[in-house]
């Protein structure tokens, strides 16, 4: 390798700072969030998942390189806004992948790190301008690239003038199907055997599905990576890309409490923020649930007005379909260990309601039918 004129392995190991974060250094550093910026709320989510685990970057992507041109590509600068304030409100840094000139140029003062994805590994242009700026560069090792073709990359930015490269090994593609790509972990000791750079692992992108984040995380630890990136999602059903290989946060914030003894056990540190829950901690997860019912409820009572429209006034009350809806609720409740009596005593109210708004809406619709017939 007598190209890695500037990455390659010197007598100290470098480590990159960023606003107190130390990259490289004793520390494991966790990064995580979702794939893909979707909102505001799921930015905000994210960041508070982060935090309690003890991560200290917020990832998620505004310019989303697909491999079909018909997948979501990305909300672009609306999506880069939500990244950086939730990131604020968490006291985190943050990360997000550039794909071109105009992407690069678009974040490249907002945002604490940028990330040059796996398709872009070669993109020597691209690169050429990451070694322009002074921001610290995760590289992600290509598909299909070799080791040395990933730290010729990763040269490419150092030579361009930017020292600050943190290799990413994110799997690469084997003929193996059971997984979306294989988790080369070889490749940290052997990336760290040949370059200085900091070497962290991103375990989804290697899976593809979210049962061996965390066997392959502590696996990445143990194999001497100085960080990691996870994708993670408040709703990872609902995710608009990588759902399937997105923790949940309580999954990312379990995961973080059980990586400090395999840190340990290879003299490195980590610390999962998460204490536990406290008063206040409590009463903002029930204040949000709160206004989830109170949005819910107004939802419920648009569509109950859309019905009545539908209904003959003196056929207003559905006592069949009250009943069905209750045994329904009843049955759930159960299921879910919720006691079937709040059920019943809630629901005659919200059938009340809804009736008495659909008999007033009918009357007004009646009033203004008269009016305008006498006009
Ligand atoms: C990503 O991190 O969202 C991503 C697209 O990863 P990769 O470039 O490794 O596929
Ligand atoms: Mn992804």
């Amino acid at each position: 390798m007598n190209d890695l004129r500037l990455g390659g392995l010197i007598a100290e190991r470098s480590t990159i700072e960023v606003k107190g974060v130390t990259i490289g250094g004793k520390e494991i550093i966790l990064m995580g969030g979702p794939c893909a910026v979707e909102s505001s709320l799921q930015m905000s989510l994210s960041a508070e998942t982060v935090k309690k685990a003890g991560g200290k970057i917020l990832r998620g992507g505004v310019f989303k390189p697909r491999t079909s041109p018909y997948s979501f590509q990305g909300l672009g600068q609306e999506g880069l806004g939500y990244l950086l304030q939730a990131a604020k409100e968490q006291d985190l840094l943050c990360v997000t992948e550039v794909i071109d000139a105009p992407s690069l140029e678009l974040v490249v003062d907002k945002v604490d790190i940028i990330q040059i994805g796996a398709r872009n590994m070669q993109n020597f242009e691209l690169l050429k301008l990451a070694g322009k700026i002074n921001k610290p560069i995760i590289l992600k090792r290509g598909l299909s690239a070799t080791i040395g073709e990933w730290l010729l990359a990763a040269e490419y930015i150092l030579a361009s003038g930017n020292p600050q490269v943190i290799l990413c090994e994110r799997g690469i593609r084997t003929f193996e199907p059971s997984t979306r790509n294989t988790l080369d972990l070889s490749a940290v000791g052997v990336a760290k055997e040949l370059s200085h750079l900091p070497v962290i692992v991103d375990p989804s992108h290697a899976a593809g599905r979210r049962d061996l984040i965390s066997s392959l995380s502590k696996a990445a630890i143990a194999a001497g990576a100085d960080g990691l990136l996870i994708e993670t999602h408040p709703n990872p059903a609902e995710a608009v890309s990588d759902g399937p290989q997105s923790l949940t946060p309580e999954q990312f914030i379990q995961l973080a409490g059980e990586l400090g003894v395999v840190a340990k056990s290879v003299k490195r540190a980590f610390t999962c923020g998460w204490k536990g829950d406290t008063l206040e901690t409590l009463r903002t997860q029930i204040d949000r649930v709160d206004q989830s019912i109170i949005e819910l409820l107004a939802d419920r009572m648009q569509i109950v007005r859309k019905v009545g429209d539908q209904k003959r006034l003196d056929r207003v009350k559905d006592t069949v379909r009250e009943k069905e809806v209750m045994l329904r609720l009843v049955h759930l409740a159960t299921e879910r260990e919720l006691s079937p009596e709040i059920v019943k005593k809630i629901y005659p109210l919200i059938f009340e309601f809804g009736v008495q708004s659909q008999i007033k809406n009918k009357l007004a619709q009646d009033k203004e039918f008269e009016h305008r017939s006498f006009q």
